[in-house]
């Protein structure tokens, strides 16, 4: 790269460049015109801190849903609006570069960032944080794609290594972050704290170079996350441009070195200070602008009523009338919201709803409240609870705000239980009063088996943002018809899960032992029940499905579905489609989401909804070829109202890219025989050892001694008495198989 900016800059300040000047801004060069640009979190709001020690309060900003929220609204749309929100924030604030979105996969449930991700699926994690980069970046601010790669624990964060097959990297966990890089070109990606197969991910010269750039033609920097790097020098190396926090006057001093004495390619330092220049220098184009804090309440409140997600209703006990109906509201929740995780995520929001009030203002009839439990208790609290039940027992409708006490980056979760004080609280509700409703504050999954078999309305409410009081009684008011989708599989119990024996690992090492089975396709996969299956949750409305066609064409499939609004209120649905291979030579998920869209459809009303499946995300990563390659075949597409509730399909025939294995010395007889052109060669030299004296010949005509020795490599043919497959002729049919 040629560039004459950075050739101005000398080699000490092409170091100091690529590193921060303090926690939050980068190192400005006066001499070439280079301010310091203010880098901060995100990713649901912007965390401006005051002053350096002020770690969590900070100055007053909106505190949109967390991710595990707005996952679940399945909706881009919105994802794009909140980001321009940001990104408007940002410029009132005067920040360069919003740390966020975090797209890691939620691999446990036990992941202590889940509530910061979006999803067990890669393809609804990258549909969602490309819109939310467009929208932010549309505003002239930039965005940090996070955490590259792999980093989908909490536990032994800055050290462990992430140990996985390459077909499960690439189709799983880099999936989003590929999506993402090239349809929204961030700004900036941050390399994960984690080692990726036994290297940092700070200086893992493959990710950051081989597939980030060259692969995928990334054009932005890479920024550390805050304390990743351990080596300067093999982070420039490998592809790394801007080490946070700074200063890092050794690892500027080493860079200086390294240029000086050889060691390092003074071009691959050049090149880093160049990226950082022009960021720098595209930041400056940013106008500064002003916020109305009361119009991002209002869209917080909108995409966290659309994030609720209705898991159970039992005898429509929902939604709630407006009077006529007392409400006992109970939890300590109602009136405290969790609404937020821990870490560097946190927000100091410009306003805070909590249900309790918001639920007084949506009805004329009687509300009594009671705390049911403390948030801190580890014990059922009987005083508490008897409170809490003679108000359920004098009221028509019980509600009970329970949740999650602490998740927070730094920690994963030990358990996916309820704590013990509520789980006492709803049994006791539940047993008082039928018609209960249980709301759950979590930032991931709780085992909701057995109690909630005991409740008539289970609503998942995640961590909502600082609207999620308000949102939470639009909901429970009908003023909002839910139509959240769990971007998450809930699980009967933890053991379920396909990642519990491999979590979180041991010794510096995880292993990603249930490979491409993540999340919903490792219960597929099993056939295990589940609580609530990816993809679920319930209207106040019902939809029926017509009769969906698929048409093939190079770029893709498109998916046709007619869908009605079969009930008496407005809704939404999110249509979803699955798509599989039956009889596929690799192995594959049971089905995969491949497209998906949110879907307002007026009651009495049918629309039209129209997915599309591109094609290149129909292929599997071929580690034989080390390639991507569309596998030839009819391929099954479900669609569904949940991976788990399909209600239409179609085929569609798709023609595979050209791809062949060549054949080897080592490929096994199988594999010959798999392969038109080996197969025919390797009949004829059966074919003419049986007139001889071989038992090879007897292959030839018993296929049972096909299937015992299929697996032979054809080499070791050449160590059988008598094989007329001499390793000459092994030569000989590899050159021809293969010319
Ligand atoms: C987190 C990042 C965050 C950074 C800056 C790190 O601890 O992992 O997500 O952006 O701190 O606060």
């Amino acid at each position: 790269m040629t560039n004459e900016a950075t050739n101005e800059l000398s080699v000490a300040e092409q170091a100091a460049i690529t590193s921060g000047s303090d926690f939050w801004h980068t190192t400005a060069v006066e001499s070439a015109g280079l301010p310091a640009l203010t880098v901060t979190d995100g990713p649901h709001g912007v965390r401006m801190q005051a002053s350096e020690g002020d770690l969590l309060t900070g100055i007053p900003a909106t505190c949109f849903p967390p991710a595990v929220a707005s996952a679940s609204t399945w909706d881009p749309e919105l994802l794009r609006r909140m980001g321009e929100a940001l990104g408007d924030e940002c410029r009132a604030m005067d920040v360069a570069v919003l740390l966020g979105p975090g797209v890691n996969l939620k691999r446990s449930p036990l992941g202590g960032r889940n509530f910061e991700y979006f999803s067990e699926d890669p393809i609804l994690a990258g549909e969602l944080a490309t819109a939310w980069v467009r929208g932010i970046q549309s505003k002239g601010v930039g965005s940090s794609l996070k955490h590259y790669a792999v980093n989908s624990q909490e536990t032994d964060r800055m050290r462990i290594s992430a140990d996985l097959d390459e077909r499960t990297l690439r189709e799983m966990y880099l999936r989003a972050f590929h999506r993402v890089v090239t349809r929204a070109q961030p700004w900036t990606v941050m390399c994960a704290y984690n080692k990726v197969n036994g290297v940092y991910a700070s200086q893992h010269h493959w990710l950051l170079t081989e597939v980030l750039r060259d692969e995928w033609g990334y054009e932005g920097l890479v920024v550390s996350d805050w304390g990743a790097v351990v080596d300067r020098v093999a982070a420039i190396a490998a592809g790394l441009d801007l080490t946070m926090p700074g200063p890092d006057a050794a690892g500027d001093q080493a860079l200086v070195e390294a240029v000086g004495n050889g060691s390092l390619d003074p071009a691959l330092l050049r090149t880093s200070a160049e990226r950082v220049r022009k960021m720098i220098v595209a930041a400056g184009k940013r106008t500064a602008t002003t916020y109305d804090a009361a119009a991002h309440h209002a869209l917080a409140r909108e995409i966290a009523g659309r994030a609720i997600v209705l898991l159970k209703n039992d005898g429509d006990v929902l939604p709630l009338a407006s009077g006529g109906q007392s409400v006992a509201v109970i939890g300590e929740f109602a009136r405290t919201p969790r609404y937020q995780g821990g870490g560097s995520s946190q927000i100091n929001p410009t306003k805070l709803d909590d249900a309790l009030t918001e639920i007084k203002a949506s009805t004329g009839a009687e509300v009594r409240f009671a705390a049911g439990y403390t948030i801190e208790g580890t014990a059922p609290d009987q005083a508490l609870i008897a409170e809490a039940v003679s108000a359920a027992t004098g009221s028509d409708v019980a509600i009970v705000f329970a949740g999650t006490v602490h998740e927070t980056e730094g920690a994963d979760r030990d358990s996916i239980e309820l704590p013990a004080p509520q789980l006492a609280l709803i049994e006791a509700v539940s047993a008082a009063n039928p018609k209960t409703v249980v709301v759950l504050s979590n930032g991931a999954v709780l085992r909701t088996r057995p109690w909630d078999q005991g409740v008539a309305a289970l609503v998942e409410g995640w961590l909502l943002g600082q609207a999620g009081g308000s949102a939470i009684a639009d909901v429970l008011f009908g003023r909002v018809n839910p139509s959240g989708r769990l971007a998450e599989t809930i699980p009967l119990k933890l053991a379920d899960h396909p990642s519990y024996l491999d979590f979180p690992g041991e010794n510096g090492h995880v292993r990603y032992g249930e490979g491409i089975h993540v999340g919903y396709r490792g219960f597929d996969a099993r056939e295990q029940e589940v609580a609530y299956p990816f993809g679920f949750g319930l209207s106040y409305t019902t939809f029926t499905y017509g009769t969906a066609t698929a048409t093939v064409s190079g770029a893709g499939v498109e998916i046709r579905v007619p869908v009605t609004n079969s009930g008496s209120r407005d809704g939404r649905e999110v249509v979803q489609a699955y798509v599989s291979l039956p009889g596929s030579t690799v192995v594959r998920a049971p089905r995969e989401l491949k497209a998906f869209a949110s879907v307002a459809i007026a009651a009495g009303a049918t629309e039209e909804v129209v997915l599309t499946v591109e094609r290149g995300d129909l292929a599997y990563w071929e580690t034989r070829l080390g390639k991507w390659i569309v596998e030839g075949g009819e391929y099954l597409v479900e669609i569904g109202a949940s991976s788990r509730d399909i209600r239409a399909t179609a085929s569609a025939k798709i023609d595979g890219d050209p791809a062949r294995v060549p054949l080897t010395a080592d490929s096994s007889v199988a594999e010959w025989f798999a392969d038109e052109r080996g197969s025919a060669l390797i009949k004829e030299s059966f074919a003419s050892a049986t007139a001889g004296d071989s038992p090879l010949g007897a292959l030839a005509a018993t296929p049972e001694m096909l299937l015992m020795l299929g697996s032979l490599p054809l080499s070791r043919m050449a160590m059988f008495p008598n094989s007329p497959l001499t390793t000459e002729v092994v030569a000989s049919l590899v050159k021809a198989a293969n010319d």
